[in-house]
């Protein structure tokens, strides 16, 4: 294996076409259907690349754009607290992943 292959990436997944198939169906945080313009379908990776965190599919889910936007480079921990700080409803189907994804809830 040459050495410039290792610098790509783990995983790419979910493609483009996982993307777009995924139109219709909800987003996991706000519950909304995924859909064009803001509520486009994104790749979010759950514990967030910037902090080191690798691209793996097992690190990555489809949400809607908005919400993608919206926890930016934040671990799903910390906007799950600014959500439940904001009184914001999408903070019981945030939490209600992160059980199911196996990831601490913080108290
Ligand atoms: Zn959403």
């Amino acid at each position: 294996m040459s050495g410039a292959a290792n610098l790509r990436p783990v995983s790419t997944y979910p493609s483009r076409p996982v993307l777009v198939a995924a139109i219709g169906s909800r987003c996991p945080y706000c519950g909304e259907p995924m859909a064009c313009s803001l509520r486009h379908p994104s790749r979010d990776h759950i514990r967030p690349r910037s902090r080191g965190h690798a691209l793996t599919a097992d690190n990555q889910a489809v949400v809607c754009r908005t919400c993608n936007t919206d926890k930016g480079s934040l671990s799903l921990g910390r906007w799950l607290n600014r959500l439940r700080r904001a009184a914001d409803p999408r903070a019981g189907n945030v939490a209600d992943f992160m059980r199911q994804t196996g990831i601490e809830v913080p108290g």
